[in-house]
């Protein structure tokens, strides 16, 4: 019963509500629709899950744990007089230290499967494009990652790993040489080589199939945690918390829990100075509808639509939209959107890395502050899981640098 709200959604049109869609040039039509038939084809096929399964088993390391932050949990009885118990989904623990890997591997094998040989994708802070670069390896198939010049300069070591890993890394020059200039690029490629080309998508956006296959390949997360807190607690949790870039590892763990209305689906954006100080990325909290990268959804955008650049101390939440799926969870009520700062993020990075042993990435960071709240509200008895979806060891030069203290970028690794 439950289930069945749950796979209405998209429609037949990839529309979730208001959102979602498929916007894009006529030109872009013949493989989208040859990507979704082919996808709807793997999804049907039980030998293509097999297979997946085999590589998130014996290659990304799954499933990840469920691990109880006992520390945190104290820490936060502690001040409040009672807390929550808090569980962190590990996903940091993944091959190349997050879950953007799950949906690689998924759509690769699908690329795979479709015969397709030349990969490309799009990045901004380069962790996409690493785990991209990753699998192509792992599968020998030629990869191009597109990367906006501003950011090849800002990411440099992402982007050697992705030449050790045997990809070119495309530099764009136009707009601001951001993300969506990337975006762009990738899209106007993937129009002109589509007889052997697959576009890789790293966030649950894009023209629909993709917000819902990016979805489903990340839901891997949330149907494991499910099994493993019932497993643990004989109960469904009260809520489950996870930051939001384009909202990919968050809908990963919502998915499995969207028709369990007695969970609270809580997504965390980044509210880089401060969401009123214009310096941001909380396309929910501080944008509004509009069209972006094939769908219709929650963008940052000033006053004549022309979506703006994303601020925020972690370069993976730096995204200036958010999946459709989450503007319409958002629009129905069903999850509910709060942001954390970056002085947020920084001070509960140095919290869990003190107390739980655990450098979490700057992404999953912004979602500690909203959880801890959550553990106070809802005090001893209640039960979260948050997503602790990277590690921080990318991070440690952006957070040396925000404390003040100069470390240099040599000695890394
Ligand atoms: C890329 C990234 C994100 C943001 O992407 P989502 O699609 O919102 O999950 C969050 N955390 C980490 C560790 C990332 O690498």
């Amino acid at each position: 019963m439950g289930k069945q709200a749950n796979q209405t959604f998209p429609d037949a049109n990839g529309r979730f509500g208001d959102f979602g869609g498929r916007y894009v040039a006529e030109t872009l039509m013949p493989p989208i629709l040859e990507l979704e038939k082919a996808y709807e084809d793997a999804k049907a096929d039980p030998s293509f899950q097999a297979e997946l399964d085999y590589y998130l088993t014996h290659y990304v390391g799954r499933p990840s744990p469920l691990y109880y932050a006992q520390r945190l949990t104290e820490h936060t009885a502690k001040q409040h007089g009672s807390s929550a118990k808090i569980y962190f989904k590990r996903d940091e623990l993944n091959h190349t230290g997050a879950h953007k890997i799950n949906n690689c591997m998924g759509q690769l094998l699908l690329a795979k499967r479709m015969g397709k040989k030349r990969i490309i994708a799009e990045t901004g802070a380069g962790q996409h494009g690493v785990a991209t670069a990753t699998v192509a390896a792992r599968l020998g198939m030629e990869c191009i990652v597109y990367m906006g010049a501003t950011d090849i300069v800002r990411q440099k070591p992402n982007v050697f790993r992705m030449r050790l890993l045997g990809a070119e890394v495309r530099a764009v020059h136009s707009g601001t040489a951001t993300l969506k200039d990337a975006m762009n690029d990738a899209l106007r490629d993937w129009v002109t080589n589509v007889g052997d080309t697959f576009y890789c998508i790293g966030t649950v956006a894009g023209p629909h199939p993709y917000p819902a296959m990016v979805r489903d390949f990340q839901a891997i997360i949330g149907v494991e945690a499910k099994a493993q807190i019932m497993e643990r607690e004989g109960r469904l949790p009260d809520a489950v918390v996870a930051c939001i870039g384009g909202g990919s590892n968050a809908m990963g763990l919502f998915h499995d829990f969207v028709d369990d209305t007695s969970v609270r689906l809580i997504g965390v954006e980044a509210a880089g100075r401060g969401v009123d100080s214009g310096l941001h990325a909380a396309s929910l909290t501080g944008g509004r509808p509009g069209i972006l990268h094939g769908n219709r959804t929650y963008l940052l955008q000033d006053a004549h639509g022309q979506i703006t650049d994303a601020h925020s101390i972690s370069a993976g939440l730096d995204y200036p939209g958010i999946g459709p799926e989450h503007a319409y969870l958002h629009d129905i009520g069903r999850a509910e959107y709060v942001s954390a700062t970056d002085d947020e993020a920084l001070e509960h990075f140095q919290l869990c890395a003190r107390l739980e042993g655990i450098l979490p990435a700057l992404e999953p960071s912004h979602a500690i502050p909203r959880t801890l709240d959550l553990a106070k509200e809802l005090g001893q008895g209640g039960l979260i899981i948050m997503n602790m979806c990277g590690r921080g060891d990318k991070d440690v030069f952006t957070i040396a640098d925000a404390l003040g203290e100069h470390i240099s970028e040599g000695t890394e690794g």
